[in-house]
């Protein structure tokens, strides 16, 4: 297995801060500072924080829906060949496709 794991709206929300860093190490202080003091972050203060809820959200790639939880498949090589997340409705039609005749 090459890649494939599990990313929940928790764990966005949780490392927000070291996240936050890794993408703007130097940009944007004031946003870095405002999510580093969150005490514990929650979805919504950081959603307004940021200005939008790009960083709390997790959406499946086959049926676009916002969920909990996705499982990523596919390995990061660029930017236009990313992993793909897929929520569990999705994987479970996928195990059905797989053993249908
Ligand atoms: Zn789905």
């Amino acid at each position: 297995m090459k890649y494939m794991h599990k990313v929940t709206v928790d764990e966005l929300v949780a490392n927000i801060h070291s996240r936050w860093l890794e993408q703007y190490p130097e940009d944007k202080p004031h946003i870095a500072q405002a999510l580093e003091v969150l005490a514990p972050p929650t979805k919504d203060e950081i959603d307004r924080i940021i200005g939008n809820s790009s960083w709390t959200r997790l959406a499946c790639e086959e049926c676009e829906r916002d969920v909990e939880r996705l499982v990523y498949v596919g390995e990061t090589i660029t930017y236009e060949q990313s992993p793909v997340g897929l929520c569990a409705d999705c994987l479970d039609a996928a195990v059905k496709l797989m053993v249908s005749e």
